[in-house]
């Protein structure tokens, strides 16, 4: 068997040394490729592979992209969709975090050559856009800053709280459990509807850290209710530490209902946290303000370094901060007879391709637990509900919603430069 075609499968030494291997190896490293390799030679063997498709094979098992997140381009209507990482980063914020990938002066004074305030220019952005706080500080979430304010200021202690503003976040966790988890007792004032500022002065005493009032960010209680405004806590002899969440810094005239860090500490709250990643539309963070003295104790406690953020996310809440036109300001504040004309062009450019489409309101909520029942009046595009799965396997992966039977591609939270990257999906989806 002269002419057995294993016989002319390519030696590893010669596969290495070809040029578009020694490229794959800058990016994969000597191992992968090796691997590659061998499993290749290894199909060519037992017959599976033609030997001359050796290395292309080879090339092809190595990872196309870097990581296996897949893109989403998100038809959902929801601008802060939690499973789908809440608020996208503005083009600001992603050329700010490339330019911090490598070594930059996070920690260091480029002047002096020595050691400085760790991002104190994304600090100094923050301190800007609050006046209103003496200080911020900044550590991994939401949920860490509020860790850090019991621990710092209520270990050991109480902290006293509304029974109508014990939240439950999502994914199953429950403010009430971190906050006990850091040692300290939670003092439940008031009826599940109501709660008067006397239940609060009865319950503050000698073992009080601090009263906390939380914004019910992803619920509402309606009917015969009554909550103690910021105002009246701030009036009780304790500190009051105050809870937005939705991370707005200043009044959103479209979302009068959600609190912002601004107003909350002017009416005396000593602490406010927030998010980085919700109406702010930055990256994952939690952010504190508070005057001097309270936020350099919370700088300075020993679990402040375990809640420390990375460059890359103080470069991303520099650049929201300075450049505040985000990817989820665009989709709050999407105005109806625009979505209308996008939608109704889709519609029309499917329906010349052969595709059922129609054009249909709808109704777009901001999510991530952020103004619940305020319904943000748009347009969607209306498909056959069998198009929901073959729309999530594409790549670029798209992901809309089911209403009514139908399968509703909402555009709000979609760049208008991307209509046409819907539209090819949408396309191939059907053929
Ligand atoms: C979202 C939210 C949190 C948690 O913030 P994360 O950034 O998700 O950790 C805490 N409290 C309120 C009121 C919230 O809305």
């Amino acid at each position: 068997m002269t002419d057995d075609p294993r016989r002319r499968i390519p030696r590893t030494d010669i596969l290495l040394a070809d040029p578009r291997l020694s490229e794959a190896h800058r990016m994969f490293g000597a191992d992968a490729v090796k691997q590659a390799v061998r499993d290749a030679q290894q199909r060519a063997r037992a017959g599976q592979l033609n030997p001359d498709d050796v290395l292309p094979a080879a090339l092809a098992a190595l990872p196309a992209a870097p990581t296996l997140l897949r893109r989403v381009i998100n038809a959902t209507g929801v601008v802060l969709h939690t499973n789908l990482g809440r608020a996208p980063l503005s083009a600001a914020a992603v050329e700010a975090v490339t330019a911090a990938a490598g070594y930059v002066d996070i920690e260091y004074d480029v002047a002096t050559g020595t050691r400085a305030r760790r991002g104190r220019t994304a600090l100094a952005a923050l301190r800007a856009a609050v006046p209103d706080a003496g200080d911020v500080h900044v550590v991994n979430n939401g949920a860490a800053a509020i860790v850090l304010v019991a621990t710092a200021l209520a270990a050991r202690r109480e902290i006293v709280v509304a029974r109508s503003e014990m939240v439950e976040i999502g994914d199953g966790f429950r403010l009430h459990e971190l906050l006990t988890s850091t040692g300290a007792r939670l003092r439940e004032v008031g009826a599940t509807n109501r709660v008067h500022l006397r239940d609060y002065a009865d319950a503050v005493g000698a073992q009080t850290g601090f009263i906390l009032k939380v914004h019910p960010s992803n619920f509402r209680i309606e009917g015969f209710t009554s909550t103690v405004g910021v105002t009246e806590l701030a009036g009780l002899p304790v500190p009051v530490v105050a809870d937005i969440g939705s991370g707005l810094l200043r009044p959103e005239p479209l979302l009068p209902d959600e609190p912002d860090a601004a107003t909350w500490l002017r009416e005396g709250a000593t602490v406010v946290t927030a998010s980085g990643d919700k109406l702010l539309g930055g990256p994952q963070a939690g952010l504190l303000f508070g005057g001097r003295t309270v936020i350099e104790t919370l700088r300075r406690h020993p679990l402040a370094r375990a809640l420390r953020v990375d460059k890359l996310t103080l470069a991303a809440l520099e650049a929201t901060l300075r450049r505040p036109v985000t990817p989820t300001a665009s989709a709050l504040h999407a105005d109806e007879r625009g979505l209308r004309e996008r939608a109704g062009k889709l519609a029309a450019r499917l329906v010349a391709s052969g595709i059922m489409a129609t054009v249909t309101p709808s109704d777009g909520v901001v999510g991530g637990g952020s103004a619940p029942g305020l319904r943000l009046p748009g347009w969607a595009v209306r498909l056959s509900p069998g198009l929901a799965e073959p729309l999530r396997h594409g790549v670029p992966c798209v992901v809309g919603r089911i209403h009514d039977g139908y399968f509703l591609l909402d555009l709000r939270c979609v760049p208008p430069v991307e209509d046409n990257a819907v539209a090819e999906a949408v396309e191939r989806a059907c053929s």
